[in-house]
């Protein structure tokens, strides 16, 4: 497996394997088996796979996790190897933004990102868009895996597909779970015993609405008694039922999914379920 942390050495790396099919998995790293599912998914849809972990500045805000957010180099290319990835890109942040972090090009979608996880997390969307973009333009993959788990990152990379005329195939992802449900995350290691064990009920709670909607229980009363049950956990920021391509907000279980972001303890977690 070949390390990669330049935009030539990627380049040269792709004239290398001139003809084949490029599959492209961006993550920060510290891969969990979350991250390796879509390793595997992504052999299946490509012939060779490139892994980014780059934990990009511009999608942190303020007094978030980017300096404590676990960097984990000789662990993630273990694993890299282990899966059969052909090349981890691994760039520092001059790489990615060769005119400096404070000159970086915004790319806005107000209507994808202004709600959700951009209430309590407002530049987090525009930091990622433009790193996925600049990922995409230096590896230019033909597929690239992304999980549902970050539902609303997914809806905004398909619209960067879209709106810029990139030639990429997105493949989503199914979320990988823990025995007791929660989903893998790199920010689960921040749980204490204590709040791990809350952090299991997340997805339970989620389970149960989605039943009470399906059985016909009216939409305010079974949003209302999880919203009690997810006070209990932690502080929720958003618990939604919305549509799942326009993320607007419904009432209406056809073609929509729950979201929603609890912070537990110091830890943020997001969760879904497609109705
Ligand atoms: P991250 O390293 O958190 O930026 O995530 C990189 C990619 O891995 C994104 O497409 C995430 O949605 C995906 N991912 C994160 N958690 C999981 C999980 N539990 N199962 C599958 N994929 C995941």
């Amino acid at each position: 497996m070949q390390i990669i942390r330049t935009s030539a050495d990627l380049a040269q790396f792709r004239r290398e394997h001139t003809g084949k099919k490029i599959g492209f998995v961006p993550t920060m790293g510290n891969l969990h088996d979350g991250h390796m599912s879509l390793v595997v998914l992504a052999k299946q849809h490509a012939d060779i796979v490139i892994v980014s972990t780059y934990v990009n500045p511009t999608q942190f805000g303020v007094g978030e996790d980017f300096d404590a957010y676990p960097r984990t180099f000789e662990a993630d290319k273990h694993t890299c190897e282990q899966h059969g990835v052909s090349a981890m890109f691994v760039p520092t942040t001059d790489v990615i933004y060769p005119s400096g972090v404070e000159h970086a090009p915004v790319i806005d979608m107000p209507d994808l990102m202004r709600r959700l996880c951009a209430k309590t997390r407002p530049t987090h969307f525009q930091g990622m868009a433009s790193v996925v973009l600049k990922l995409f333009q230096l590896v230019r993959p033909d597929i690239a895996v992304f999980c549902e788990k970050d539902f609303q990152q997914l809806a905004i990379i398909r619209r960067l597909v879209t709106e810029f005329f990139l030639d990429i195939e997105i493949i989503d992802a199914p979320i990988i779970r823990e025995l007791d449900g929660l989903a893998m995350s790199s920010r689960n290691q921040y749980l204490d015993a204590d709040e791990r064990e809350r952090a299991g009920k997340v997805n339970v709670l989620l389970s149960e609405l989605r039943r009470e909607l399906l059985s016909g229980t009216q939409y305010e009363t079974a949003m209302t008694n999880t919203h009690r049950q997810f006070d209990e956990l932690g502080q929720v920021d958003y618990l939604e039922l919305i549509d799942k391509n326009t993320l607007v907000p419904t009432t209406d279980t056809i073609n929509s999914v729950i979201v929603t972001a609890v912070k537990i303890g110091k830890t943020r977690l997001l969760d879904n379920l497609v109705v």
